[in-house]
This record gives structure tokens, sequence and C-alpha cells, in this order.
């Protein structure tokens, strides 16, 4: 196997299949490890199509890789075959920056993206957490939003184009550097978050946006989640749009408050963090308008203006779930999401499950998407603590169905949700979803035992 394939992408390129780091994703903790036969690295999207067309013919599995920072196990390879990684596939293809546009590969990191258009003073809103590992194809692959797909969307709403390797080794171009387009069924968003199960992105066609002149981050706290889901409401009722609008309940606030860069008033017991951008006058009128409402039955209020003192409250955003992480030295946790409206009620019923489970809950994420990041505090060296764990993700699944929402919002389905999708979806859809498979991928060979 690995001399032909060697032959297709040159014989370094070709790595034995018990590479440790292409085995698993950020789900290690969760004791998810694969297996596979070869590790493939093709430096471009003809010889993707080609390690694609070796392996269908052969009937060997090929499990797509981007940045190995899914929270789901997606690139996990689960029953051996080619792990296909798309890291050398990072050239910019074109870049139009007065047509606010460019065709990037998929492997190119989401940060090396960011600060490309930055410097020519556009931006590329969507912004998932693990920005310095992740690539823009495993993006597509689970539609990544982060904090700021409040107000811009998440990744699918800035995919124009897309070029992706088909079964059984095919390279086909849907949509392209267009920004409308209804001719046929919409396959390019069929491709968008399906966790590489029915084609390989190997490269992408983006929209940009000017970015925003100013952004002002505004951390509120408050005594507790009644008073802090009130916050919000306030917020939306009010017709303010922030850029994003984030929470942490009691349990995320204490564990991450030591290294907040501010004063975390005495009895906080919820968090809201919203930000304001836009030219200076509308983010200085917008960050204005938010102290105003977000102050209300307040505690405090840490609204620094200054770049550097907004640059302290994002990283302090990003390391949560480190500091979560870090409370136990384990969590396993979920991204469901709710309607808006029983977003206070999810948030009792997800420390109330984990209570029920003898373990610690806390929850944190993306409040103006209705987006919980539930998560059950674990020893991970304890397999009874990490089996009550998965009985409580259960319940948190079967509460999300029931309070009319999703067991994924962002993270995608992977390994780990699958038992769960059917209670969801039903069974017609679930079949609609099996037909759409079976037509992309007929003999199953794409990342198999991933997404349902
Ligand atoms: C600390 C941390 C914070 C995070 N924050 C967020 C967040 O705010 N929002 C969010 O949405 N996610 C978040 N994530 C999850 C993760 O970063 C995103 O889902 C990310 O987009 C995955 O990209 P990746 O390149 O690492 O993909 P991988 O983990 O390599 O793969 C993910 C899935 O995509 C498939 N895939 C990868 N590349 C391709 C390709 N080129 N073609 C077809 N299929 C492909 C894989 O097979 C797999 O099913 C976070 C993760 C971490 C570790």
């Amino acid at each position: 196997m690995r001399s032909e394939l060697a032959r297709i992408v040159g014989d370094e390129h070709v790595l034995p299949g018990g590479e440790r780091r292409y085995l698993h994703d950020a789900t290690e903790t969760r004791a998810l490890r694969g297996r596979a036969d070869a590790v493939v690295r093709p430096a471009t999207a003809e010889q993707a199509r080609d390690v694609v067309a070796w392996c269908y013919g052969r009937e060997v599995p090929v499990v797509p890789r981007g940045g190995g920072t899914g929270y789901a196990g997606g690139a996990v390879p689960l029953e051996g075959g080619v792990v296909l990684s798309l890291e050398r596939l990072e050239r910019v293809r074109s870049f139009d920056p007065l047509l606010w546009r460019i065709e990037v590969e998929a492997g190119l990191r989401t940060s090396e993206l960011r600060r490309i258009v930055r410097e020519s003073g556009l931006v590329f809103p969507p912004d998932p957490g693990a920005a310095e590992q992740s690539q823009l194809g495993g993006n597509i692959a689970t539609n990544a939003g982060g904090p700021h797909a409040f107000k811009y969307g998440v990744t699918g709403a800035w995919v124009t184009g897309i070029e992706a390797v088909l079964p059984p080794g095919e390279l086909v171009s849907l949509g392209g550097a267009i920004r409308k387009d209804v001719a046929g069924y919409d396959v390019k968003s069929l491709l968008i978050g399906s966790e590489g199960t029915l084609g390989i992105v190997t490269a992408a066609w983006l929209r940009l946006l000017p970015a925003p002149e100013r952004a002002f981050p505004l951390a509120a706290f408050y005594p507790g989640t009644a008073a802090g889901c009130a916050a919000l409401e306030r917020v939306l009722g009010s017709g303010l749009v922030p850029a994003a609008l984030e929470y942490l309940d009691a349990g995320a606030l204490a564990l991450a408050a030591p290294a907040f860069p501010g004063q975390v008033p005495e009895g906080a017991g919820f968090a809201v963090l919203a930000e304001a951008d836009g030219t200076d006058e509308e983010a200085t009128r917008l960050r204005n308008e938010l102290v105003e409402v977000l102050a209300e039955d307040g505690l405090g209020l840490h609204a620094p203006t200054d770049p550097a003192g907004a640059a302290d409250v994002w990283r302090w955003r990003d390391g949560i779930s480190i500091a979560v992480g870090a409370s136990r030295g384990g969590k396993v946790g979920e991204d469901v999401v709710v309607p808006l409206d029983r977003f206070g009620e999810a948030l009792e019923e997800i420390v109330a499950i984990g209570r029920r489970h003898g373990l610690d809950a806390v929850s944190w994420g993306h409040a103006g998407d209705g987006n919980l990041h539930a998560n059950f505090l674990v020893d991970a060296a304890r397999a009874d603590e990490l089996a009550r764990a998965e009985r409580a993700v259960g319940e948190l699944f079967a509460l999300t169905v029931v309070l009319g929402g999703s067991i994924s919002g962002e993270h995608g389905v992977g390994v780990l949700k699958r038992a769960h999708v059917a209670g969801q979806l039903g069974p017609r859809v679930l079949a609609l979803q099996a037909a759409i498979k079976d037509a992309f991928d007929p003999k199953g060979l794409l990342n198999p035992g991933k997404k349902f």
C-alpha cells in the first residue's frame, strides 16, 4: 500500500499508520484514539484526487484530516485505512482585496487566513477557538462558528465556492467567485458541515468584509442565572446588535475568574461578554448603549477601551476551556443549542443533570446563538466518572430535543454523537440523510462510522 501511495505523493509524505499525532483530535480526554494503515499528505488537489481514486478502487477507507482540533472525533480513523491530511494544501490561489474575496486551499490554518486578509484591511469573520491549529477545510467540514457568529454567521455564510474530491476520485467545483448561485440543488451547502463523509474539500472561495475599525468588549457580572439571562434578553430586546454575546454560568465563572484581567465582583454567579464593533463612531455609540443595558441589575462591568485591554478580555475568553478542564483534570463536554426562550431553563437543567450523576456541571458559550458548551467535570483516570459523564451527556441530549434544540451547534456529530442523531431527526429525515450519503459515497468509504 505505502509504496503505491508514495508514487502519488512522494515517499516522505506517506507516513506509517502508527503516527500518533494523526490518530486523535481534541476528544482525547474521552479516550478516543484510532488506528490507520497509512497517513498520506498530498501537496495538491490533484494528488488528493488520485489518493481517493486509489483508495476507492481498493475498498480502502479514507479519513480526511485538518488541524485535528475537532471535538467530536470526526478526524479519528476508526476502521483503519488512509488518513488524508490536507496540511500541505495551504496556498492562497488568488486574493482580490478590492473585491473582498479570496480563494485558498483547504489546509490553510484559520489564524493565517485571518492574518493575510487583515493585512489588506479585511476580515474573515468566523473565529472558532482553536484558530492557530484548525484549518479552513476542517472549519468548512464542521461549519464551525465561534463568538462572532452571533453577528456575522458561521463559516458556511462566507463560502461562495468549494473545490472538492468526490468518490470515486473526481475533482469538482461547486459555486466559485460568485456571490449568488441557484443553478441546481445547493450541493455546496451539503458539503459544508458534512464532516468529511461526502467529499474532501481541497479549496474554497471565500467572501470577506472590510474589517471593523474598532471593537470594544464588555464583561458584565450578575448575581445568578436569572439576572444574567434577563440581561441577555434586554440586549436583544433593545434592538442592539453586538458582534458577540457570550456567557459563563456560575461554575464556569468560578473556575475562570482567577485569570480575569479585571475585578470579578464579590458574589458574581453569571457573566455576560459582549462586543461592540464598527466604525469608531458606531462602535463607541453601541458600547455606550451596551454599558447602559448591561449595567442594569448588574454587580459590575469591565469595559476596556484600549486595544491591549480588549485583547486581554478575549485571551481570557479563549482560555475558559483550559481553565475548566484543569479543575479536575478532565471534562466531558457537548455543544448543544436551544431556542433563546428556553436558554435559562437549559442552564439550570445542565447543573441538575450533573448533580443527578454526582458530577459538577458547568457551561459557557455563545448565548446570543443559544449555543451552550455544557461540560461535566471528571477525573479522566477514573472509568466510573467517565461512564457517569457519558450517561449525563445522554440526558443532556434528550433535554435538548425536548426543548426544541439541536444536539450540536458547532462541533458536529463525529463519532461521539452518532447514537443520538436519530432522536433529534426522526426516521424520514434520517432516511433522507442516508440516501444523500449513498449518492455521494456508494461504497461508504469516506470517513466511515461518522455523522450517523
Ligand atoms: C480550544 C478549542 C476551541 C474551539 N472553539 C470552537 C468554536 O468556538 N467554534 C467551533 O465551531 N468549533 C470550535 N472548536 C472545534 C474545532 O476547532 C472546529 O470544529 C474546527 O473547525 C475543526 O477544524 P480542524 O481543521 O481542526 O478539523 P479536524 O478536527 O481535523 O476535522 C474535523 C472534521 O472535519 C473533517 N475534515 C477536516 N478537513 C477536511 C477537509 N479538507 N475536507 C473534508 N473534511 C475535512 C474531518 O474528517 C473531521 O470529520 C474548538 C476546538 C478547540 C480544541
